[in-house]
């Protein structure tokens, strides 16, 4: 998929249409430390009682019985930078590429 480097949309702060430039946002691993995490592991790990019923926590790993990783495409994410005041604003948008080009507009 081509993107062009530069793109007019909506800027929050300036609350109008502005010059944008657009860059891929890094995929970063999740923590695990996080709240969620921190939540998942004393509902599933040997500090609770082991007997009964946890809910989501008694299934397996989701791999085991959903269909995860069948696709091979990934979602990418672009970060928009207003030309304006320099903010810059994380559009994660729905569409999928094997392959993505940043390329100048003629
Ligand atoms: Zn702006």
């Amino acid at each position: 998929m081509k993107v062009p480097k530069n793109k007019k949309t909506f800027c929050p702060k300036c609350k109008a249409q502005t010059a944008h430039t657009v860059a891929v946002a890094k995929k970063r691993e999740r923590g695990t430390l996080k709240k969620g995490s921190m939540a998942r592991l004393t509902k599933r790990g040997s500090a609770k009682a082991g007997f009964g019923n946890h809910g989501k926590f008694s299934r397996k790993a989701i791999s085991g019985w959903k269909r995860i990783g069948a696709k091979t495409s990934k979602k990418t994410d672009f970060r928009l930078t207003c030309t304006v005041c320099k903010k810059t604003q994380v559009k994660s948008s729905g569409t999928r590429a094997k392959k993505l080009t940043i390329e100048d507009k003629t």
